[in-house]
């Protein structure tokens, strides 16, 4: 005994001594990746996908981002890929590179400890890197929809070995008129695949592809439909559209409120005028819009996610599904232009159990929109009055 001991201590890193995941069994090596993570007890959501897919179940999850679905996924496809084999077994696809990235970032290093390799595969960076990726043999590729169909057609890389394929944030896929290639890739793995459906929103075309593209799925919800992350405090001002941006000021400069924010614009242009204005301002902050390369999304998102940047303004777009644990504020410069979409930015702040707040600046423009928003909210929206600008 005292011998086994003595060997435990002087192992050089911590060492796992056991291999469950709160109630849940996980193997050795997933164990001390989730440790090395910090993650000790399964999420809700997890709790319930995790055995359902262990049973070669075809889930359709109804989940926001910030309910810990990468992992439910995650945990039991590295735990089921094997490392020995360098062909293609579990497809991800996701809406926009920046998710891709994250994706693959989370399997990484969820798969470490098993020698399983993932590699992202996104549109705006040259092939090359990626190719390489592939060919070292990833047994798991994270891919937005585009960017893999030209690497289908260029004959890259093959499906006809995928044992999964996961659909993730497919309300979005589906919104930027992903569907007919999301069609065209499942059309080209095995029939006998298993398929996963993760989607903050269940709008009638998803059930569609539900219905379509997978067999006897089990549907599983985190949380209603459609509901705001609980945590997050959502308030709102009324402001004349042309004073929205001396509004921001005065939120900004709330000593003990916004750490960092998430600032939504609708437009490129918006963005760009609302970055030029506060840069003007000394305020520490940048843009993310579709229109920069990849390079320059890229080294924006890292300053963000590090928390050395305090303010990121964004269009739609380039902030879907992102997740970043800082967020204090998610600051709805323009109207989100319905219910959902108002839904998904707010999840961006308030990840984890953490405190979040969500504003939305309510101008004259706004109001049949606003209405929408606040029946489906409801009390939990609330007025606040800006001191200074109306004062
Ligand atoms: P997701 O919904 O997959 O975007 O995950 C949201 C955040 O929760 C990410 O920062 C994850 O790293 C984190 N996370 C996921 N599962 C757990 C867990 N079981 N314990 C702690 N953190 C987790």
């Amino acid at each position: 005994m005292p011998a086994a001991q003595a060997q435990t201590e002087a192992e050089p890193e911590a060492r796992v001594t056991s291999n469950l995941f709160g109630q849940m069994t996980v193997s050795w090596e997933v164990a001390r990746a989730l440790a090395a993570m910090g993650y000790s007890a399964p999420t809700p959501i997890q709790e319930t996908v995790i055995p359902l897919v262990r049973q070669a179940f075809d889930v359709v999850g109804q989940a926001q981002t910030g309910t810990g679905k990468t992992a439910a996924f995650g945990i039991p496809l590295v735990e089921a890929a094997d490392p020995k084999s360098n062909s293609l077994q579990v497809l991800i696809l996701t809406p926009t590179r920046e998710l891709a990235v994250q994706v693959c970032a989370e399997l990484t290093r969820l798969g470490q400890y098993r020698g399983i390799r993932a590699a992202a595969i996104y549109g705006g960076q040259a092939f090359g890197p990626q190719l390489d990726a592939l060919h070292r043999g990833s047994q798991i590729v994270v891919a937005t929809p585009g960017r893999l169909m030209d690497h289908l057609g260029r004959g890259n890389l093959r499906l006809d070995q995928a044992r999964t394929v996961v659909l993730d944030e497919a309300d979005q896929m589906l919104d930027i008129g992903f569907a007919p290639d999301i069609e065209r890739i499942l059309r080209q793995t095995p029939r006998s695949r298993q398929t996963l459906l993760f989607s903050a929103t269940m709008p009638e075309p998803i059930k569609r592809l539900a219905r379509r593209y997978m067999r006897d799925p089990q549907w599983v919800r985190a949380g209603g439909e459609a509901r705001p992350v609980e945590q997050v405090e959502q308030v709102y001002y009324e402001v004349a559209e042309r004073d929205k941006r001396f509004a921001l000021r005065e939120l900004l400069e709330d000593p003990q409120g916004v750490t960092q924010a998430l600032i939504f614009r609708r437009t490129k242009a918006g963005v760009d005028d609302l970055v030029y204005d506060l840069k003007r301002r000394s305020y520490d902050v940048q843009g993310i819009h579709g229109d920069m390369t990849q390079p320059q999304r890229d080294a924006v998102m890292k300053l963000f996610r590090a928390n050395r940047l305090r303010l990121l303004v964004a269009t739609n777009l380039a902030a879907r599904g992102l997740d970043i644990s800082g967020i204090s504020h998610v600051i709805n410069y323009d109207m989100p232009s319905n219910v959902e979409e108002y839904v998904h930015r707010i999840g961006r702040t308030a990840r984890m159990g953490k405190p979040g707040t969500a504003i939305i600046l309510v101008s004259e423009w706004d109001v049949d929109t606003f209405d929408t928003i606040l029946a489906h909210v409801g009390k939990e929206l609330k007025l606040q009055r800006l001191a200074k600008l109306y004062a």
